[in-house]
Order: C-alpha cells, then sequence, then structure tokens
C-alpha cells in the first residue's frame, strides 16, 4: 500500500476500520473503499461526490472518466495532481451511481472530517453539489457560486462544478479550469 495511503489508513482506523468501514449500507454492494490519494502535507484537497465504477474497482479517487477529466484540468491550471490530496464525500460508491443519501454522508462525514484535520490544507475544493453541500451545510447555487472562495470555521474553500458535468457540457471546462487557476493564485498569495 502506498505509505501515505497507509498511514491515512491508520488515523482513520481511530474512528472505525475504514477498509472494512460498515457504517451504512454501501458497505453491502461496493467493492473496494476509496480513502483518497496524495500526500497528506497537501496545500490542496479536492473533494468529489463519491467513488465511480472504476474507483470501486481500484480502490483510488477519479480513476475514471471523471478521473482524466480532472487530469486535464489540473494540468491546464498549473496544478500538478501528484501535489493535491483527493477524496470524495463518501467513500463507498453509491449503487447504479446514485447521489449519495444523506444519512451515507452523514456516516462517511467523521472521516472526511479527520482527513482534512490531519492534512490542514490551505484551500479545498469542493467540486459539485454533493460535495459543496455537505461541507457548507447549506443550499448552494453552483453557477452563481462557482470561483468564490468561502471562510467557514476558519477555513477557505472554493466551490467549483464537478468534472464530470464536462461530460454533458464541454464548455464547463474553461469555467473550472478558471476556477483552479483561481486555487493557484490564492496559493501563490502565501
Ligand atoms: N466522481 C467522484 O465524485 N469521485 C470519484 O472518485 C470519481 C468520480
Amino acid at each position: 500500500m502506498d505509505p501515505d495511503l497507509e498511514r491515512m489508513v491508520e488515523l482513520l482506523n481511530d474512528i472505525d476500520d475504514i477498509l472494512c468501514c460498515p457504517r451504512c449500507d454501501l458497505a453491502l454492494s461496493r467493492t473496494k473503499v476509496v480513502v483518497g490519494s496524495g500526500p497528506l502535507d497537501a496545500r490542496i484537497v479536492l473533494i468529489g461526490e463519491a467513488p465511480g465504477r472504476n474507483e470501486d474497482k481500484k480502490g483510488e479517487p477519479f480513476v475514471g472518466a471523471a478521473g482524466r477529466n480532472l487530469d486535464a484540468l489540473l494540468e491546464k491550471s498549473g496544478i500538478h495532481r501528484r501535489d493535491v490530496y483527493i477524496t470524495n464525500v463518501v467513500k463507498c460508491r453509491p449503487p447504479g451511481n446514485r447521489p449519495p443519501r444523506a444519512c451515507e454522508i452523514e456516516a462517511c462525514h467523521p472521516y472526511l472530517q479527520r482527513q482534512l484535520e490531519a492534512i490542514s490544507p490551505k484551500i479545498i475544493v469542493l467540486m459539485g453539489r454533493t460535495a459543496a453541500e455537505a461541507m457548507l451545510e447549506r443550499k448552494v447555487n453552483l453557477e452563481k457560486e462557482h470561483g468564490t472562495v468561502i471562510e467557514k470555521g476558519g477555513i477557505k474553500y472554493m466551490i467549483t462544478y464537478h468534472p464530470a458535468a464536462m461530460i454533458y457540457n464541454q464548455r464547463l471546462g474553461d469555467t473550472i479550469a478558471g476556477d483552479f487557476k483561481k486555487v493557484s493564485a490564492l496559493l501563490l498569495e502565501g
């Protein structure tokens, strides 16, 4: 196992045995728990919705079609994937890729919270409505709010669209890349 993943699993095992997590019904249908990937000292954390079919098989976030979009967007924005920590609101695949239910998000939240505490990034990018609403605990209007920095509890968040949204609307690619460029600029400001 990758040493960063091993360390993160150790930290999360204080909450429950993450790789065999029984905290919600997604445990019944998943193949692998998708904890997250990236360095534990990352300055940027990206949060998506939930693993898809490829992620569920591989145990890694964003390795399917949405992952390819994400890689292209990061490259366009001058951010290296190896420098960011990537995870999801829920760590197990919802059957048929349905959106995660509120009870599943709640059951998984302590893991995400612990990950964010451990990494303590400069900025957290919320990719898509599920991530934005779960972390900000309110309704979010992506069209109006993407690209803006929101401070909550002393933490900086940037909302953007989910990379899978590009699959249906290619023009959103430029919008998301623009949002990622703002994230880079923010880090350069220090
Ligand atoms: N979509 C997500 O939100 N997360 C993944 O890991 C893959 C696709």
